[in-house]
């Protein structure tokens, strides 16, 4: 692996931007930032970036099925090799691969593949896999979105645990509804044994949500889209992720599964620190559109959306650097603040600040360079250049 000094671009450190700034990676590692006009002397290839690009740390998608004609649930060294080599074009550099309900073998062929994935393939160069969200199939039948209806079951400790167990133990974060049978309980299963429980595709009152912050839920599984959503009076699954303080939020923020004045509404209410951006995209971003498949179900995809056949949305096609952009669009915030929504706050959930989220030093060097339209130029994963405009 080649050290590398990147030079003259901004750089969005944990304590600021530096302008005109360098950064020093040495074994894949972030080992020193500062300003350009006093560069060090070091052994190390010199990138001269524009001076009117930003580096900002890689983007974490907690909540990704496929992307480039993969899905997790191929369950193929090369579906995931797939996605962790295109991921860096939009600025992605490490995700959860997500899974999405299906009869349980399907759902375990995906996760024993991920096993394998990641103690044998998950290399720098790539965005790097994190490890999975399991996302059903303990959820409501009720508020299921695009998630099969015949495949979902209800919360069954015994049945994650020997799914943990086909994962290599790499499942990080588990979408379900607390309001079924055993919901709470899962819920506090998975608190202390250190995995996210995530209220989604759940039709919970605020009383039932009450009761799982209380057991130890701490994420919300794409804000508005499968959930009760919120009546004045019964502020439901959406009413109590804006409240709880406990609670951070995922939001797709394409515009078309939650308007913009919804997102402006979330982030006002939740401040920079509760929400977390996600693309939940399929297998057809980055390609034509056309007709895909998502769990055994036909997905059409055009005009910016993937529906089922009765109209009902099925993932997004969304890019996570778009998702940057709309959000300071449609929300009016800065870039620093949208980086923090695509990069720390999913990096703190995911209790991988200590080497991934911010441009620090002892860090990976996941690197994304954007342009002064914040379009990617260059992404870097753990110091290997993986992508070039
Ligand atoms: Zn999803």
């Amino acid at each position: 692996m080649k050290d590398l000094m990147l030079i003259n671009a901004s750089v969005l450190t944990e304590k600021g931007i530096i302008e005109k700034g360098y950064i020093y990676i040495k074994n894949g590692k972030i080992a020193e930032t500062g300003q350009a006009s006093s560069l060090p002397q070091r052994q190390a290839e010199v990138i001269e970036l524009h001076e009117d690009s930003i580096v900002v740390p890689g983007f974490i998608d907690v909540h990704i099925h496929g992307a480039g004609g993969a899905d997790t649930m191929d369950a193929t060294t090369d579906a995931l090799a797939t996605m962790a080599s295109i991921l860096p074009d939009e600025g992605t550099t490490s995700f959860l691969a997500t899974t999405i309900t299906q009869e349980q073998k399907a759902i375990m062929r995906a996760l024993e593949n991920a096993a394998d994935y990641i103690s044998h393939h998950n290399n720098p160069g790539k965005a790097e896999v994190l490890g999975l969200h399991l996302e059903g199939p303990f959820i409501n039948e009720t508020r299921k979105g695009a998630q099969p209806a015949e495949h979902i079951t209800t919360p069954d400790i015994e049945l994650f645990v020997r799914m943990q167990e086909a994962s290599g133990n790499n499942i990080r974060l588990v979408t379900l509804a607390p309001e079924k049978e055993n919901g709470c309980e899962l819920i506090e299963y998975l608190a202390e044994n250190d995995v996210i429980a995530s209220v989604g595709h759940s039709d919970a009152t605020y009383v039932q949500m009450a009761e799982a912050v209380k057991a130890g839920a701490t994420h919300v599984t794409h804000l508005f889209n499968g959930m009760r959503g919120m009546h004045h009076r019964d502020p439901g699954v959406a009413g109590a992720a804006l409240l709880f303080d406990e609670l951070k939020i995922e939001m797709i923020a394409d515009g078309i599964h939650v308007v913009p004045e919804m997102l402006r509404l979330s982030i006002r209410t939740k401040g920079s620190d509760g929400v977390i951006l996600i693309t939940d995209s399929m297998r057809a971003k980055c390609l034509k559109n056309g007709s895909y498949d998502l769990g055994g179900q036909e997905v059409s995809v055009a005009d910016g959306k993937a529906l089922l056949a009765d109209g009902t949305l099925a993932g997004s096609i969304l890019k996570m650097k778009d998702s940057l952009k709309n959000m300071m669009k449609f929300a009016g915030i800065s870039l620093e603040e949208a980086v923090k929504l695509a990069s720390e706050n999913p990096a703190r959930q995911l209790k991988v600040f200590d080497r991934k989220g911010s441009i620090a030093s002892g860090k990976d060097a996941d690197l994304v360079v954007l342009d002064q339209n914040h379009e990617v130029t260059m992404a870097f994963c753990r110091g290997v250049a993986s992508y070039t405009r």
